[in-house]
């Protein structure tokens, strides 16, 4: 028999336990890929129920409305490669859908309400689902009614649906609720910018999803300034030749208005040809930032040219990028 101490004391502990999500699955992390590497975390659950934006940590690695993760490769190049998307946890897959081609939104393709585009949508009971969007076309390798392990593979990241760039858009669901994976199931606690949530995630998830307020997803030398939307997805062909200007590109998530912006550029002997430092002035989700110089009158010497971009936010040192081509 319980005392009244111990029974109080009982009563006091469950009340200091958040609601436990119960029988929430843990989740892998859903791609094949290395976080910071080969691919890179773009756009996070959206905790904000109005017009506004805000991540679990409320930052602004997010968009209006967006109600799951988005893990990302850097060019269509490494999508082509084939980065495979696995199961995050044990399930039974519910629908599929295959066929849609991989274009981007911005070559005004026609949606016809298949906003997923390739899609898998597995089942993990206790009304828990996740799902799986924008796979590559013709990548779908499981079926309905198909029973799928954690870390089993299931297609490709592609460019299928609305998208701009090749992306695993990672939506878990309980109950039919979108539900952010970083909190799970209880209400989410005010934003602690020194607190680093689990969620879902199993801990090696977690360790892989760790925070990351600003990171450059790709960048490079240019003898024209490319169009962002090609640069987001194909980086441009390199330099044109001696009589060409020189350009140092980048594309950035999460830079913040006031953050500085490092550009340098050095030449086959190690002497700085280019420097400039700008400012951030919009920032938020996607920055695309450059900056360059003519050739001199005598042209460029030939040889290999390395840019550093470097964002600095207030003393420290939050993205940078190194980059080299040759002028032949
Ligand atoms: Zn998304």
């Amino acid at each position: 028999m319980m005392h009244a101490f111990q029974l109080s004391f009982a009563l006091a502990m469950a009340a200091l336990q958040p609601a436990l999500p119960g029988d929430a699955p843990a989740l892998d992390f859903p791609v094949e890929c290395v976080v910071g590497e080969s691919c890179l975390i773009q756009k996070l659950f959206d905790h904000d129920p109005g017009p506004g934006r805000h991540d679990y940590r409320c930052g602004l690695l997010t968009t209006n409305g967006h109600d799951g993760v988005d893990i990302r490769l850097r060019t269509m190049a490494d999508m082509r490669t084939g980065f495979a998307v696995i199961a995050a946890a044990p399930g039974t897959v519910l629908r599929t859908r295959d066929g849609e081609p991989d274009r981007s939104v911005d070559d005004h393709a026609v949606l016809d309400g298949k906003d997923a585009g390739n899609a898998v949508v597995i089942d993990h009971g206790g009304g828990w689902q996740t799902q799986y969007s924008h796979l590559r076309q013709g990548s779908i390798g499981v079926r309905p009614g198909q029973r799928v392990g954690s870390g089993e593979r299931i297609g490709l990241i592609g460019l299928s649906g609305n998208t701009e760039f090749p992306h695993l858009h990672f939506t878990v669901r309980h109950r039919g609720e979108a539900v952010d994976p970083f909190i799970g199931n209880v209400a989410p606690s005010p934003c602690n910018d020194k607190a680093q949530a689990t969620g879902l995630w199993t801990p090696a998830a977690a360790r892989l999803l760790r925070y990351q307020p600003s990171v450059v997803i790709t960048g490079g030398l240019a003898s024209t300034v490319p169009p962002r939307a090609v640069a987001e997805r194909d980086p441009p062909p390199g330099l044109a030749g001696q009589q060409a200007p020189l350009i140092l590109w980048v594309d950035t998530i999460g830079a913040r208005a006031g953050d500085r912006q490092h550009f340098s550029i050095t030449g086959p002997d190690g002497q700085v040809v280019h420097e400039q430092e700008l400012l951030v002035e919009g920032g938020g989700l996607s920055w695309f930032a450059y900056s360059g110089k003519r050739a001199p009158a005598t042209g460029w010497p030939k040889g290999r040219y390395t840019g550093r971009y470097l964002l600095k936010r207030g003393g420290t040192n939050v993205a940078a990028i190194e980059t080299s081509e040759t002028i032949k």
